[in-house]
Order: C-alpha cells, then sequence, then structure tokens
C-alpha cells in the first residue's frame, strides 16, 4: 500500500513537538549532554539545537559543533532509549516504619505518556528486541510493559553514518522499515532545509493532518531514499552474520578469547550502553535508622564477577570466560532464546569501550579460523 509522505519545513518542526505535547505527550528528544548526545524533556518552544555532530572510533567520541545548521547530523551517543524503558534504578517498593510495624509502599511511579523524538533505526531495533524480552516470554515484565505501551515514536531515518556504526550489515537500519508511528528524514538541499515525514500509525497519520502538512513530492521521497542509500553505503564496518551463531557456539575455546582478554578492562561499559542488554540485580537498601527499607532493581552486567556468583562462587571467573559469554550470548545465544541476534550495529560498544575492543573484529577474528572445539560454558 502506497504511504503517504509528506514534508515538513525545518522552521515548523518545532509545531510538531508542540502538537505532541498537546496530544498529551511528553516530549523526549536528543540533547547535548555531558560531552556527548543524550535524551531528554523538552520544554519551551520545542526548538531543538542545531549545528551537533560527532567523530566515533574505537574507544573515541568527540561532540562538535558544524556550522551545517543540520539537526540530527549525529550517530548513537552513550545513551539509549533503553534508559526510559527499564531504567538503570528502579524502586520496586518501600517499607516505612509505623510504630511496632511496617507499611509497605510503591515504587517509582510511572511516567505519563511520552513521545520519543529521534529513534535510530539501529535504536527502534533494539526497543523490538526489549520487547521480546520483557514482554514475549510467560514472564511480563509491568513496569516496562507500563512505560512501553503509548509511547509515540517519531523516528529519524539517518543519514551519515558514525565511525562505529555497522547497522546496515545487521540489516537493521539505516532506514526504519516498522514499529514507528512517523518516520522524518532530514534533507538540506540548496537552501532549503526540511524533512519528509512518513505516518507509521493511525496515530501519526493524525499528527501530520494537525500540522497540515503537504504532500513531500517524488523528488524529496527519492532524495530520502537516496541519503539513506548513501549513508549504508558508506559504513566503514560491517558484521558477516552468515553461519554466525553457530561459529561462535562451536569455537568456545578459540585462542582470540585469550587475546581479548588480555585487553579487556571487565569494566562493563559495553553492556551498559548497549540498548538490548538487559541484566539486573535487586537490592534491599535501608536508611542509618532503620525507619524506612527500599528494594531496588539496578542495572547490572555479566562482566561484574558478583552476576555469576553461584553457591559461594563465580561461575565466571576469568575475563576471557565473561567477554565470551557476553559476545556468544549477544550474536548466538540470543537467537535461541529470543529468535533474533541481540545486536543491532549501534556501534556503542565499540566506542565506549575504553580498551577500543570491536565486535565485529572479535567476530572476524574468530571466523578467520584457529579453532579448537569444546563445551560451551566452561568457566575459565
Ligand atoms: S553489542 Fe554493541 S553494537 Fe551491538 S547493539 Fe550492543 S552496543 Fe550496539
Ligand atoms: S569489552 Fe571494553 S567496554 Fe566491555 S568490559 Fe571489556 S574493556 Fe569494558
Amino acid at each position: 500500500m502506497a504511504v503517504d509522505v509528506r514534508v515538513i519545513e525545518r522552521s515548523d518542526l518545532s509545531a510538531l513537538l508542540v502538537a505532541l505535547r498537546e496530544a498529551g505527550y511528553e516530549v523526549i528528544a536528543p540533547v547535548p549532554g555531558d560531552g556527548s548526545i543524550d535524551y531528554d524533556v523538552v520544554t519551551g518552544d520545542g526548538e531543538r539545537p542545531a549545528g551537533f555532530s560527532d567523530e566515533q572510533g574505537p574507544g573515541a567520541y568527540r561532540l562538535k559543533m558544524c556550522d551545517h545548521e543540520l539537526l540530527f547530523d549525529f550517530a548513537a551517543g552513550a545513551s539509549s532509549w533503553k534508559k526510559f524503558l527499564f531504567p538503570p534504578s528502579l524502586t520496586l517498593f518501600s517499607a516505612q516504619r509505623r510504630q511496632r510495624s511496617f507499611e509497605v509502599l510503591p515504587g517509582t511511579a510511572d511516567p505519563p505518556p511520552r513521545a520519543f523524538l529521534g529513534v535510530r533505526a539501529c535504536d527502534l531495533a533494539a526497543i523490538d528486541i526489549q520487547d521480546k524480552i520483557f514482554l514475549g516470554g510467560a514472564f511480563v515484565d509491568p513496569s516496562y510493559r507500563q512505560r512501553r505501551k503509548d509511547v509515540f515514536i517519531v523516528a529519524v531515518n539517518c543519514t551519515r553514518a558514525g565511525g562505529s556504526c555497522f547497522c546496515a550489515s545487521m540489516g537493521t537500519g539505516p532506514r526504519v522499515s516498522a514499529g514507528f508511528d512517523l518516520a522524518l528524514t532530514e534533507l538540506k538541499i540548496g537552501e532549503r532545509h526540511c524533512f519528509t515525514a512518513e505516518p507509521g500509525s493511525d496515530r501519526g497519520e493524525a499528527v501530520l493532518a494537525r500540522l497540515g502538512s503537504p504532500p513531500a513530492g517524488p523528488a524529496l521521497e527519492a532524495e530520502a531514499r537516496s541519503a539513506s542509500a548513501r549513508c549504508a553505503a558508506s559504513m566503514a564496518r560491517q558484521m558477516v552474520t552468515d553461519g554466525l551463531r553457530d561459529l561462535l557456539v562451536q569455537n568456545q575455546e578459540h585462542p582470540r578469547w585469550r587475546d581479548v582478554a588480555s585487553r579487556c578492562l571487565a569494566c562493563a561499559n559495553c553492556t551498559l550502553v548497549c540498548p538490548t542488554c538487559f541484566c539486573a540485580t535487586v537490592q534491599d537498601v535501608t536508611d542509618l535508622a532503620g525507619e524506612r527499607a527500599e528494594r531496588i532493581r539496578v542495572w547490572d552486567s555479566c562482566f561484574s564477577a558478583e552476576h555469576s556468583h553461584l553457591h559461594g562462587a563465580s561461575v565466571r571467573r576469568t575475563t576471557r570466560s565473561r567477554y565470551r559469554q557476553w559476545m556468544t550470548h549477544k550474536l548466538a545465544y540470543w537467537i535461541d532464546q529470543f529468535g533474533t541476534s541481540g545486536c543491532v550495529g549501534c556501534g556503542r560498544c565499540i566506542t565506549w569501550c575504553p580498551a577500543g575492543i570491536d565486535i565485529t573484529e572479535e567476530a572476524a577474528a574468530i571466523r578467520a579460523g584457529g579453532a579448537t572445539t569444546t563445551a560451551p560454558n566452561s568457566g575459565g
């Protein structure tokens, strides 16, 4: 079915944000944060910061200003939308002392309905993966369900690849194909600065109708598709996914695991920035007077020794076994569990690894050979 793509001029973009707010959404959009692109609630007239771009590579990130005045000329920063749907810290419940008893109180309040503006294709794929994890099985996460159910997604197709991106080879980007309410492509053609706007749902149609956005026309639609194609073609990294699951499962004792362990600091950065990683732990904390206690769910990582602590000891005692666990889960066992790879090719784990470890390079090194086969999860 043909989709009625419209155009929103740059000067009218703030009207989109205002329309979303008037429709009852708290709008969250990219902002230049603490040295990296972050996401935050949009207040005021909805005008977005312009001219930001980035340089990325293994262990390197630099946010920079350009004079092009584009609004979305950057790739993924350290943050992802994960923090809004699966918060880093969530109070499950608390207990307050009342004389000789305790009153049990509810945990973190659910947020209002939200609109995510600027969701890239890789991050939309990551949300789809976390939907499978938190909503798809026998055990549904009530907090995730509540946070996810009304989210209005304004996707932005990428027109420039970041230095660590490899979404094209993972089949997740740089252009969105489903799962959005609106999909924008930012175009600068001569003096004209505009966005093609493709509705992906009735809600998206309703917002465009409210804005009165005219049809984009074939020329702008073609330019938007070409911009995404150029972005895909310029991606310097790729992950060869053919047979990757079996390759990793069959190479549990490949010498490369020892090599990468000699560089890996087990700092957990890669798991915390990853938009699909979902490990968590539960902590009980009390105040000093013993008047109040809280049970809190916080992000955890398979790189911590404590995470695999079972009956008196960690079952993954070495960095080698933890890195292997992370990568084989992400790229192999995830497929068995959830029917999809756990990697969307956003490149965050490459950029934010202080040792500059590149998951595409590690997979390629294992593919290159020198393997011996042993049983999985052999601990050492
Ligand atoms: S493993 Fe790395 S590239 Fe893949 S989704 Fe996670 S952070 Fe992004
Ligand atoms: S791969 Fe890099 S980011 Fe991940 S734990 Fe090792 S050093 Fe840290």
